[in-house]
């Protein structure tokens, strides 16, 4: 357990992102009168995803796990559907299919990532499937080439979930613009937050203005805002999945930010590498391989342990020295809910992962000082 209170020294996980401006954007938003969504933080951020990253329409929601719902409602996923999710990854990525209906195929994890192994995926395919999710885990790419490829070849959709992977890119392109549909999330946990938000990135321009009537509750108001509709009316499915303009002000702030905080994230994620890399090549851990062609965009910095005993054992040993690391998931078809419903296949690199993998702490004001500690005590740890 987190010592209660914190002592003085303690070095968090994470700590929310405080940029500078958000504030005054809130005062903004505040006097401008209109806190709903929808409004003028909400369509800046939006616009700015649009011509930054070249997608068909963004539409910002009150969460990654909101946007999920949202492409599982657009693709009209029906009960007795089946759509291939990774089991190492968050519950919302087969969670969104779920509440629809469908039964998830588990893929299993890459020997050396933890994004599922694209090799692997034809085998899961059945007349059923609709729909491939891929996780783009820590903000490295799964292999898209190879994997939309496959897609095309049986007319699957693709949703990537990016929740994690804002400003990364594989060969240039941004993750999150290859599926027909893309998840991202700024949760206080990821590299860009609104304390809780989310976005729908819509690459399929066919897919863009029934998202946007979904988006408003099955109504045609953003139509109707902008004089292309003559009554505002409930004209499909829907649901509330827009942020009030407190959370698009909060993010604006954020995404104007963006490169000094990608800036202190890759500072701390390259201290991390070269101080632990020498311990990593005398065998006492693993670090993720990198991804050819890929911007990586220093989500997190992850240590893989030689054995569920001694990662336990690494993650009692800091925290005792007043640093909270983590480990990951939990694999999704060993989950309590879907275990009993998993056709029973192994996957023994997800289940690896959710045994070894730790992550350390890394937010954009964890200082110097801290960064050290956190280094010299993985490294007493092991040569103690
Ligand atoms: C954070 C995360 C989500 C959920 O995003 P929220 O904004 O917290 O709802 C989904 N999938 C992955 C892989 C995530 O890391």
């Amino acid at each position: 357990m987190i010592p209660s209170p914190l002592p003085p020294d303690f070095i968090p996980f994470n700590r929310p992102c405080l940029a500078g401006p958000e504030l005054e954007y809130i005062r903004q938003a505040v006097a401008a009168g209109k806190l709903s969504g929808n409004g003028l933080f909400t369509r800046r951020c939006q616009q700015f995803f649009e011509q930054h990253y070249g997608m068909a329409k963004a539409l910002l929601t009150t969460s990654g796990t909101d946007a999920l719902e949202m492409a599982a409602l657009l693709l009209d996923i029906q009960p007795g559907d089946e759509v291939i999710v990774p089991s190492y990854t968050f519950t919302s990525t087969a969670n969104a299919f779920v509440l629809r209906g469908a039964r998830i195929v588990f893929a299993d994890s890459r020997p050396d990532h933890p994004n599922l192994d694209v090799t692997q995926l034809e085998a899961l395919i059945t007349p059923r499937t609709r729909a491939i999710v891929p996780v783009h885990y820590g903000g490295q790419p799964c292999d898209m080439p190879a994997l939309l490829a496959l897609a095309r070849r049986h007319t699957l959709w693709v949703v990537e979930d990016a929740a994690q992977a804002i400003e990364a890119r594989f060969e240039g392109r941004p993750l999150g613009t290859f599926g027909h549909l893309a998840a991202f999330s700024f949760h206080e946990t990821k590299n860009l937050s609104a304390g809780e938000g989310g976005l729908l990135a819509v690459n399929d321009p066919a897919l863009a203005a029934r998202a946007e009537i979904i988006w408003e509750k099955g109504t045609n108001r953003a139509a109707f805002a902008r004089g292309e509709a003559a009554r505002y009316e409930w004209v499909d499915v829907g649901s509330s999945f827009l942020p009030s303009e407190l959370n698009a002000a909060y993010l604006w702030a954020q995404l104007e930010s963006r490169h000094r905080i990608q800036q202190q994230r890759q500072h701390l994620w390259e201290t991390y590498q070269s101080a632990l890399a020498p311990l990593a090549a005398a065998g006492f851990f693993g670090l993720l391989p990198p991804v050819a062609g890929s911007q990586p965009n220093w989500h997190l910095f992850a240590l893989l342990c030689r054995s569920e005993a001694e990662r336990d054992a690494l993650l009692a040993f800091l925290r005792q020295r007043h640093i909270l690391a983590v480990f990951h998931y939990l694999p999704l078809h060993r989950s309590p809910y879907y275990a009993p419903r998993h056709d029973g296949r192994q996957l023994p690199h997800a289940e690896r992962f959710g045994q070894t993998l730790v992550r350390l702490p890394l937010y954009h004001d964890l200082s110097r000082i801290g960064q050290q500690r956190v280094i010299s005590t993985v490294q007493d740890f092991y040569l103690g």
